[in-house]
């Protein structure tokens, strides 16, 4: 029961011009292509070869490097294409954005702390939203295909909006431009898919 690439939830060119064309498509069938076949292999044969990802990701052991980083890169992309849609961005609202609030105060102020958890992760990495057992949030970040799931990231709660910093995420339209590629990410944010995530993992 291999693991398989996820099918995107839209076409490669529906996040234009805030993701291009190009970039999703080899985002998804080079990158996120590479970790699903590198974590099958890296499972083939183990005892994690019939485990759910979010049970692989949570009891991993952090120097198994080649499930930490393909496990990580596999679940983080099938979560990140979901959390956008081309007719993203605004604001949460229900029990979201009240959960956003009582954490940061206004919506304003969650995308400050978000989009700087974003620009000052060095090299590569992802910014998250994450909830809580109980509903409260927290932004974090983590290093390379690291997410919340796994042990003692610094990161904790089960991630329900993720950004992409690799540079493969943005290079070809953005160059060096991190922080444009940020705000961009704000208008194709699928907030009613994050919060489903949101209702499911609180
Ligand atoms: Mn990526």
């Amino acid at each position: 029961m291999a693991f398989e690439l996820p099918k995107l939830p839209y076409a490669y060119e529906a996040l234009e011009p805030h993701v291009d064309a190009r970039t999703m498509e080899i985002h998804h069938t080079k990158h996120h292509n590479g970790y699903t076949n590198n974590l099958n292999a890296a499972i083939a044969g183990t005892d994690l070869e019939n485990k759910s990802i979010e049970d692989i990701l949570t009891n991993l052991d952090m120097k198994n490097m080649a499930v930490r980083n393909n496990g990580g890169g596999f679940l983080n992309h099938a979560l990140f294409w979901e959390v956008m849609s081309p007719n993203g961005g605004g604001t949460p609202s229900g029990g979201l954005a009240a959960a956003i609030n009582d954490a940061y105060g206004s919506f304003e102020a969650f995308k400050e702390k978000f989009s700087s958890a974003a620009g000052t992760r060095f090299g590569s990495g992802w910014a998250w939203l994450c909830v809580h057992g109980g509903g409260k949030v927290e932004v974090c970040s983590t290093p390379n295909q690291d997410n919340s799931l796994m042990p003692n990231t610094g990161c904790g709660g089960h991630p329900i909006l993720g950004l992409d910093v690799w540079e493969h995420a943005y290079y070809l339209n953005y160059q060096n431009r991190r922080p444009d590629y940020i705000n961009a990410f704000f208008n194709v944010i699928n907030w009613d898919r994050v919060a489903e995530f949101y209702a499911a993992n609180k």
